[in-house]
């Protein structure tokens, strides 16, 4: 067992299941994709430690509860095809991919998505597909999908992403409220959506959280 085996299973013991993360697929994940592979040399003793970290391009590697309550908010089974916004170190994407059948993964940085495809594809994660573009604007072709995880704070859910929602199927999403980001799960009820009403889907707040903000033509404009 090496160091990183040792401060990965400390990990999973006091900052998940200790705060609450009690789905045990979720546990199983995170105690197998070895976190320190998706962060800089530089941070490498840091990769367990109780926050997020930089990854370059002003982005961040998520908090690992964070990560979790996304996966556990989902509740996903193992069949589902999943869409995910905010590729980032490609972190969350592994966990996913271990979680689910398909994932589909969008990142708008171009740079950030291809050092996340290097590191998946040497860990042999090979149902998973990186792309760069808009995630507020989805996957369409692929479309629809049981479950979407967004990993940055949109400014009220993205109706593309409501739409390319199977009924029945969860999105967990950082919504911007007036005191903090609040992570949120969504569940698409009915064929009609719209965020503007909140018709055709139900929403659950977990927890308050800070994440990046999500830009772009349906999440807030970037400078
Ligand atoms: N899940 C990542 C965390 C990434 S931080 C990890 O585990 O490392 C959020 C990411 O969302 C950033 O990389 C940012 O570039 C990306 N992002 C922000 N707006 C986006 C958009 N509209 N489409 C796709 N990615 C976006």
């Amino acid at each position: 067992m090496t160091d990183f085996d040792r401060q990965r299973e400390r990990m999973v013991e006091r900052q998940l299941r200790r705060r609450g993360i009690a789905d045990e697929r979720v546990l199983e994940a995170m105690a197998e994709v070895p976190r320190e592979r998706f962060v800089d040399e530089l941070y490498q003793r840091r990769a367990y430690a109780d926050g997020a970290l930089p990854i370059g391009d002003g982005q961040t590697i998520s908090q690992p509860w964070v990560v979790a309550a996304i996966c556990e908010g989902l509740g996903l089974s193992g069949d589902e095809r999943v869409l995910e916004i905010g590729t980032g170190s490609g972190y969350s994407t592994a966990i996913l991919a271990r979680l689910a059948r398909e994932v589909v993964s969008v990142e708008r940085i171009e740079a950030l998505a291809a050092a996340a495809r290097r590191r998946l594809q040497e860990l042999a994660a090979d149902n998973v597909e990186v792309r760069v573009a808009d995630g507020t604007l989805g996957a369409s072709d692929q479309a629809p999908f049981d479950a979407i995880a967004v990993h940055a704070t949109a400014p009220a859910p993205p109706r593309s992403l409501l739409e390319q929602l199977a009924i029945g199927g969860r999105m967990v999403i950082p919504l911007s409220e007036r005191r903090a980001d609040m992570l949120t799960v969504l569940t698409r009820t009915a064929s009609a959506v719209d965020p503007e009403t909140g018709a055709g889907f139900s929403s659950l707040r977990i927890a308050p959280c800070r994440f990046v903000p999500l830009l772009g033509e349906q999440g807030f404009e970037s400078e």
